[in-house]
């Protein structure tokens, strides 16, 4: 029997009439012939609530704990969603992580998957069992002790049993009808798309488009899980929602499909130093180490013999990173030049600066991309601080106050607004 993932978030979740609604979707995939896996998140705001339990408890806790603590929401709605299809009639069972066992490393807070066995599932399915849910979010370190997968992991839970099962596809049910052109909050005119690649949705997940944990579609691109984002709130059809797809499965190719942002960036520059061998290694070695995120990196030509205070090629390094990170990334560059590891006559931050990109596989074969998106900016009169490319996408740092004039303008530049992709 084919079996089919359906993920239902903390919202589609969220109390008892909402595990019932999101159970009579399941009780419909049963009667279209479907063994189903349900992963389930924790109620929302249940997740929140515990960390902030752990953290008021012990401010350097104990990370086994934590999980220990903060898998906990996810083992009450699986065992409530059980128990509602059993009242529906349908024979189903919840699995704690450990109980399948889904095995993972043993990094505690960000654990990922070493395996998932069929064989207990696929039992209980053999003996008449036709629905399994299973807690997400969680998993089994060699150690035996509970771990979590990081902060909205239950989607990876999902992908990772669509593809250690075999999924006809793993459906992931939230509280939006899709992936949008953009943030429908920024501009009305933001659509919904019918298909989106793999590659896309990475560099939409990545760059702040909220709507599937990152990892989540890195796994289903490596083994190429079919993946649909639907609403729980709506009536499901054939066409609803976004499904995630292999760029093969893609007919329109438009060189842009999406326009992404991430408002919360900052940008650093270390003034005067020196052009040698190492000098990056020796600025983004700390930085790693410090734990900064860095994203966008950009060196300036070298300039040769400066001033007489500086004799050698010297240059400029920028480089940008969350706004949350700067104390940090600060603190690890005052302590290489203290150690004399690197040199710069100054560090200037500008913690003002939100991220646009533009996204799309047909950038590949489109010329112009670039030039259309800097016209774009340029007429509204929006400044362009950094630029970076890939294959598939364009980002620029600009002045936050005008991220959503950005946003707005490309969409337009783009003709996102027109007919939906399929
Ligand atoms: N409950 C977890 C969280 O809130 C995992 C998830 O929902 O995906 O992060
Ligand atoms: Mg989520």
């Amino acid at each position: 029997m084919p079996v089919l993932v359906m993920k239902f978030g903390g919202t589609s979740v969220a109390d008892l009439d909402r595990i019932a609604n999101a159970a009579a979707k399941v009780r419909a995939e049963v009667e279209r012939g479907h063994e189903v896996i349900v992963i389930v998140s924790a109620m929302s705001g249940k997740t929140n609530e515990l960390v902030k339990w752990v953290s008021e408890t012990a401010t350097f806790y104990d990370a086994r704990e934590y999980d220990a603590v903060v898998a906990s929401g996810e083992n009450v709605t699986a065992g409530l969603m059980a128990l509602r299809l059993q009242e529906m009639g349908i024979p189903a069972r919840s699995w704690q992580g450990w109980q399948v066992p889904i095995l993972t490393t043993s990094q505690h807070g960000s654990a990922r998957f070493i395996d998932i066995p069929r064989t207990n599932i696929e039992q209980k399915f053999a003996e008449g069992m036709k629905v399994a849910v299973v807690a997400g979010f969680q998993g089994l370190s060699p150690e035996n002790r509970i771990t979590t997968l990081g902060r909205g992991g239950s989607d990876t839970t999902a992908v990772a049993f669509a593809a250690a099962f075999d999924a006809v596809r793993c459906d992931i049910y939230t509280d939006v009808d899709g992936v949008y052109t953009t943030d429908p909050r920024i501009t009305k005119k933001a659509r919904k798309l019918d298909r989106i690649s793999y590659e896309e949705m990475l560099e939409l997940a990545s760059l702040g488009a909220k709507v599937l944990q990152t990892r989540s579609v890195e796994l289903a691109m490596r083994y190429k899980v079919r993946l649909r984002v639907l609403s729980s709130f709506e009536e499901v059809t054939e066409t609803s929602g976004t499904l995630v797809c292999a760029e093969e499965d893609i007919m329109e190719s438009k060189a842009v499909v999406g326009v992404a942002h991430s408002r919360e960036e900052a940008k650093i520059t270390l003034f005067t130093i020196e052009d040698r061998p190492g000098i990056a290694a020796a600025i983004f070695g700390p930085l790693a180490e410090a734990g900064v995120n860095v994203d966008m990196i950009v060196q300036n030509i070298s300039e040769k013999d400066y001033d007489e205070a500086h004799p050698g090629a010297v240059t400029d390094m920028t480089f940008s990173c969350p706004v949350d990170q700067v104390p940090r990334a600060r603190r690890a560059m005052e302590e290489a030049r203290a150690r004399g590891a690197i040199n710069y006559d100054d560090l200037i931050i500008d913690d003002d600066v939100a991220k646009v990109s533009v996204v799309g596989i047909g950038m590949r074969s489109h010329t112009g991309v670039a030039a259309r998106m800097f016209t774009t900016l340029a007429r509204e009169g929006i400044n362009i601080k950094v630029i970076s490319t890939s294959e598939i996408k364009i980002s620029v740092l600009i002045d936050r106050k005008y991220m959503e004039l950005a946003v707005q303008a490309l969409h337009d530049a783009f003709a996102l607004e027109g007919a939906g992709r399929s």
